[in-house]
């Protein structure tokens, strides 16, 4: 993951602006979710916000809102999904030690079975 990458050279900024197709599950001006494309869970989503931010670690605090608005996003979809009461996982990687992969914030919405937790 290279937090310098441009947000041209940006898969989901690609996404964000349609010249990558995606089937969007929910876009507002702030957040936009969609399917991963290596789904790990019978539910496996990302919520990615608009704004290019390369990762936690590069988050202002002027973007405090716009993380919270994600997460209340990303549970408003869970219920789509007939997750609330079942149970599901938010997971945000940062960096390379947590297995980030795409240099742009986003949010995995896992769940449909039971998750193992190990590491
Ligand atoms: P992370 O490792 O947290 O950066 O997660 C990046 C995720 O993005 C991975 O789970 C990938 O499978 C997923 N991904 C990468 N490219 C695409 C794409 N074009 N459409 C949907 N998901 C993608
Ligand atoms: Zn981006």
């Amino acid at each position: 993951m290279n937090p310098k990458q441009s947000k041209t050279d940006c898969v989901f900024c690609k996404i964000a602006s349609g010249e990558i197709p995606s089937k969007i599950l929910y876009r507002d001006e702030d957040v936009f979710v969609f399917p991963d494309i290596n789904p790990l869970t019978p539910v496996h989503l990302l919520v990615v916000s608009m704004k290019h931010i390369p990762s936690l670690a590069y988050m202002a605090d002027a973007d405090t809102p716009l993380v919270g608005k994600m997460v209340a996003v990303a549970n408003k979809v869970a219920r789509e999904q007939g997750l609330a009461d079942k149970g599901y996982r938010l997971t945000i990687n940062s960096g390379a030690d947590a297995g980030q992969l795409v240099p742009h914030l986003h949010m995995h919405l896992m769940g449909g079975r039971r998750l193992r937790w190990e590491h």
